[in-house]
């Protein structure tokens, strides 16, 4: 529509077109109002009905809520309307009319259930708060990308039908590839490493993930948006210092570019994290937890860290934190163990207080220790090959690591559940839409 103005656009003295949706009509008697809602606000239209010709007022009035309408009439001040201004109507057209039983109530008046919220995403998104998390997502993103481009990182995309899993076999989706067994990938770990060698040095990559995680929870999906960053010539302590800048830089621009979605989603003071991020070693958190006395059963160092000792150590710490320094059994095959003590891994995570964020590390670069490494998991590193040959052809020293996105936004908003953070979320029973 060529001579469309926005609702947050027009403004008195003007005569314009309006395009969006009934959102409420409230009629007084004498005088109705409409009020239309379009991505940038909404608008009052004034109906006098005296005044004004009969079927302008039927159709304006008898529309039901949440068809498609425009109206084009002139723009006047009127301190007592919404926006504080309203438009008094020449025409208005129904362009897509709305059933008038709606499965969920957009103006928000009426509360969904969360799966009839998400069964009806295209009228929940209708709301101003749903909406906005959903523009701070994309805030997050756009951000996190300017970031990496900032520390001279590459943007890449690779296959997400692959031969074999990364990250365990009990959590992959197996998928029929012309008769052949393929799986959808687990996280991009491999191919971003395979970067660092090339002669793209540090790469990203934003993209799905797939995961046959074994419970429902309220922060695991199973496809979600991972955020991936691996460097050539880094430890495993720089790569910590721009997962820290990454994150940072998320918080900041949401701070400073998302104020009137931080407004409807109630936040008066959004805290941009500040300040280096403590990093504990694996062994300093455990103590930690065993101090609070939360668990019933003392950790032991081996031990992984349960939801409920998460919880724990983030209510002691009381901000994002790194967790450095794990057993290297209880990290991958691919991440480096010290050389002095091949029981400790270069392996880190951080830390949201409610949940854990990243997981990274500094890699295993050299081919003997890597294919060692295979084998002590239980790997075949045959069927890895593609991966390991690589690095017998000068595989520099390199470190990397992975977020969550929709982890990153549920924890920045404290949404109660991650499925908020997701337009279609994928959980073991959701499958459509
Ligand atoms: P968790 O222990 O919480 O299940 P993980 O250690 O298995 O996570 P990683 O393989 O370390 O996950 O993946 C890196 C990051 O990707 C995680 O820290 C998390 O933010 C995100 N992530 C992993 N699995 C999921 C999932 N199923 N749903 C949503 N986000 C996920
Ligand atoms: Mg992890």
């Amino acid at each position: 529509m060529k001579d469309r103005t926005h609702t947050a656009d027009a403004e008195p003295g003007e005569t314009v077109t309006v395009a969006g949706w009934v959102h409420e009509i409230r009629d007084l008697g004498g005088i109705a109002f409409l009020i239309l809602r379009d991505a940038t606000g909404k608008i009052q239209v004034k109906f006098e009905k005296e005044e004004m010709d009969d079927d302008l007022v039927e159709t304006g009035l008898g529309v039901h809520r949440e068809s498609v309408i425009t109206v084009s009439g002139d723009v006047e001040e009127e301190p007592r309307a919404p926006t504080g201004v309203e438009i008094v109507p020449e025409s208005v057209d129904v362009v897509a009319e709305a059933a008038p039983d709606l499965p969920l109530d957009p103006s928000g008046k009426v509360d969904a259930e969360l799966s009839t919220r998400l069964d009806n995403r295209t009228l929940d998104l209708r709301k101003e708060e749903v909406k906005a998390v959903f523009e701070i997502r994309a805030e997050v993103l756009r951000a996190v990308r300017e970031y990496f481009r900032s520390v001279g990182s590459t943007e890449i995309n690779t296959p997400k039908i692959v031969a074999t899993g990364t990250e365990g076999g009990t959590e992959l989706f197996p998928i029929t590839y012309f008769g052949r067994e393929a799986f959808m990938n687990q996280s991009p770990q491999l191919f971003k490493q395979l970067m660092v060698g090339s002669g793209l040095e540090r790469v990203f990559e934003i993209g799905p993930i797939f995961r046959a995680e074994e419970h429902n929870t309220p922060r695991h999906l199973n496809e979600a948006t991972m955020i991936d960053f691996e460097s050539a010539f880094v430890d495993h302590e720089e790569a910590m210092d721009v997962c820290e800048g990454t994150l940072k830089a998320a918080y900041e621009a949401v701070a400073e570019n998302c104020a009137e979605q931080l407004e409807i989603l109630g936040y008066e003071d959004f805290e941009v994290p500040v300040g280096d991020f403590p990093r504990l070693t694996y062994e300093e958190a455990i103590e930690r937890i065993n101090a609070t006395g939360a668990l019933d059963e003392q950790l032991v160092w081996g031990d992984d860290l349960s939801t409920e000792a998460e919880k724990a150590l983030g209510e002691d710490v009381g901000g994002h934190y790194f967790i450095t320094d794990w057993p290297s059994e209880i990290k991958p095959f691919y991440i480096q163990d010290y050389d002095e003590d091949p029981q400790l891994s270069k392996g880190f995570d951080l830390m949201h207080p409610r949940m854990e964020l990243v997981s990274g590390g500094q890699r295993e670069h050299r081919y003997e220790k890597l294919v060692a490494g295979f084998e002590q998991q239980g790997l075949d590193p045959d069927q890895f090959e593609y991966y390991t040959k690589m690095f017998k052809y000068g595989m520099p020293p390199h470190a990397g690591w992975a977020y969550g996105v929709e982890r990153l936004v549920m924890t920045m908003l404290d949404l109660p559940n991650i499925r908020e953070a997701v337009l279609f979320p994928r959980d073991r029973q959701r499958l459509s839409p």
